[in-house]
């Protein structure tokens, strides 16, 4: 029968889109804004080791392109999804 449901074999929209790093760990959809997360709460204690100079960043600051802490991919390796950044950084904060 046409149309029947049974021969899909690929899940579609499974794919947790593997999206950049965030210096140098590799962050997917559902991790980036944790990773962002683990950075932003990390960086009081270097300041207090005397690590960073700046003051600590926000999530929303760290995943800002121009601070250069997140690399970007414009497609998902995995699936080849065009990575929709604008979808993924905004929701939050
Ligand atoms: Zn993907």
């Amino acid at each position: 029968m046409i149309g029947s449901k049974s021969d899909k074999s690929s899940s579609p929209k499974e794919c947790d889109c593997f999206i950049g790093f965030i210096s140098g760990e590799s962050v997917t959809k559902s991790t980036i804004w944790k990773e962002a997360k683990s950075l932003s709460n990390l960086q009081p204690i270097f300041k207090e080791c005397g690590l960073m100079k700046s003051q600590p960043l926000s999530p929303k600051q760290i995943l800002d392109n121009r601070r250069g802490y997140l690399s970007r991919f414009g497609y998902c390796p995995y699936c080849g999804d065009k990575v929709d950044w604008k979808k993924i950084l905004s929701p939050l904060d």
